[in-house]
C-alpha cells in the first residue's frame, strides 16, 4: 500500500476543491495551480527556494485565474514572481509548461526542459503542415472519416501550443539544477514523453515525479513523437530506475503526495503489462487490421463507444504504443503503425 502523506491534498481531492499551499520542507513549497476544464483539476507546482535564487517546477496551465493563484502561492512563501530565477518543466505538456511564458515575462527566469524533450522544428512555422501530418497519422491508423475531425488537432490546439515558452536550458540526466543553495538532481524518465524528467532532492528525501508516477491514475503513454521509437518500453525502463526514491516522499504533479514509491511502481508495471496481454489477445483473434480495430476490441472503463474527441485520440495513441512495444520485442504485429508529427499533446 502507498501511504498518503499529503492528507490535506487528499481531502481537497475528495472535496473537489483546490488544495492549500503547503511548505513540505523548509524552502520547499507545494502550490496547486488550477487546470481549467480538466478532470485532473490542478497541477501541483513546486517552489524550491535556494540562496538568493528560487526555482519553480511546473508552473501549470496558462490562465488568468491560474496566474492569480500562482502569485498568491508565491506570496505565501514570501516571494514575488520577480524572485523566481529558474523555471523547470518536467515535460512539454501545457498543464506543466503552460504558464512558463507568463512567469518568464514577469521574472526573466530561465526555462529548462529535459535534454531529450523534442521541440518540433516546423511546429511554429508551418501550422498547415503540422495539422496535415497529424491527420495523415490518424488516417493511417484506421480512424473512420467520421471521427477524423474530433481526434486530430485543429488550429486552436496549434495556437495554444505555440504559446508555450521556448526553453533556454536543457537538463541532462544526473545534472544538478543550476540554483544556488540547492542540490536537486535530474533523473531522466522517458515514457510519458521522450524527455520527461523527475527531480531528486536527497537532502530533503523528496522525489518530484511529474506525471511519471502519480498515486491514483496511470500516466498516459502515447505514440506521439517521431524521436521516440518505443515509448512504452522507455516507460517501463523508467519505472525500474525509481528505486532511487524508494524511501523518499513522492511529490507528483497531480493528485497528492505519498510514500511507498516501490509499491506504486509495481502497480503501474503490472497494469501496463496486463494491458499488453490484452492487446496480444486481440492480435491473436486475428480480425484487427488497424490501430483503430485493436482499440475497439480492448476494454475501456466506460466502453470504446463512449470515447470521444481528445480522449479517443489518447486511447488510439496508447494502443499504438502497445503495438510498437510488442513488435520491438519480437512479437509478430502485422499492423503498420506510422507516425506523423511530434506533438506536445497529452496532459
Ligand atoms: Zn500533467
Amino acid at each position: 500500500m502507498i501511504s498518503i502523506s499529503g492528507q490535506r491534498q487528499f481531502q481537497a481531492w475528495q472535496d473537489k476543491v483546490l488544495p492549500p499551499v503547503e511548505e513540505v520542507r523548509p524552502g520547499v513549497w507545494s502550490i496547486p495551480v488550477p487546470f481549467i476544464n480538466n478532470p485532473m483539476r490542478y497541477t501541483l507546482s513546486y517552489l524550491l527556494v535556494g540562496d538568493g535564487a528560487a526555482a519553480l517546477v511546473d508552473p501549470g496551465w496558462d490562465s488568468d485565474e491560474g496566474w492569480a493563484v500562482l502569485n498568491a502561492g508565491l506570496a505565501v512563501a514570501g516571494l514575488r514572481p520577480a524572485d523566481v530565477t529558474g523555471i523547470v518543466v518536467t515535460h512539454l505538456h501545457p498543464d506543466h509548461l503552460g504558464m512558463a511564458a507568463r512567469l518568464r515575462a514577469a521574472s526573466g527566469a530561465w526555462v529548462a526542459l529535459g535534454a531529450n524533450e523534442p521541440l518540433p522544428s516546423h511546429w511554429r512555422s508551418e501550422p498547415a503542415r503540422f495539422l496535415a501530418e497529424d491527420r495523415a497519422q490518424y488516417t493511417q491508423w484506421g480512424v473512420p472519416q467520421d471521427f477524423l475531425d474530433e481526434v486530430t488537432f485543429h488550429r486552436d490546439a496549434w495556437a495554444q501550443m505555440t504559446n508555450l515558452a521556448v526553453p533556454q536550458l536543457r537538463l541532462a540526466d544526473g545534472a544538478l539544477l543550476p540554483v544556488a543553495g540547492l542540490a536537486v538532481r535530474v533523473l531522466a524518465t522517458p515514457g510519458h514523453t521522450p524527455g520527461h524528467i523527475c527531480l531528486v532532492d536527497e537532502a530533503n528525501s523528496l522525489i518530484l515525479t511529474g506525471d511519471h508516477v502519480l498515486p491514483r491514475i496511470t500516466p498516459h503513454v502515447s505514440l506521439e513523437a517521431q524521436t521516440q521509437l518505443d515509448p512504452l518500453g522507455d516507460y517501463l525502463n523508467s519505472l525500474e530506475i525509481m528505486g532511487a526514491g524508494a524511501d523518499m516522499e513522492v511529490l507528483p504533479a497531480h493528485e497528492y503526495r505519498f510514500r511507498g514509491l516501490p509499491h506504486r511502481v509495481a502497480e503501474l508495471r503490472e497494469h501496463t503489462l496486463e494491458r499488453s496481454l490484452e492487446v496480444i489477445a486481440v492480435l491473436d483473434a486475428g480480425s484487427a487490421e488497424t490501430v483503430w480495430d485493436v482499440s475497439k476490441q480492448l476494454t475501456w472503463s466506460r466502453g470504446f463507444d463512449s470515447l470521444r474527441g481528445f480522449t479517443l485520440r489518447l486511447a488510439l495513441a496508447e494502443t499504438a504504443s502497445h503495438l510498437v512495444y510488442l513488435a520491438a520485442r519480437g512479437r509478430e504485429v502485422e499492423i503498420e503503425v506510422s507516425r506523423g508529427t511530434p506533438t506536445p499533446a497529452t496532459p
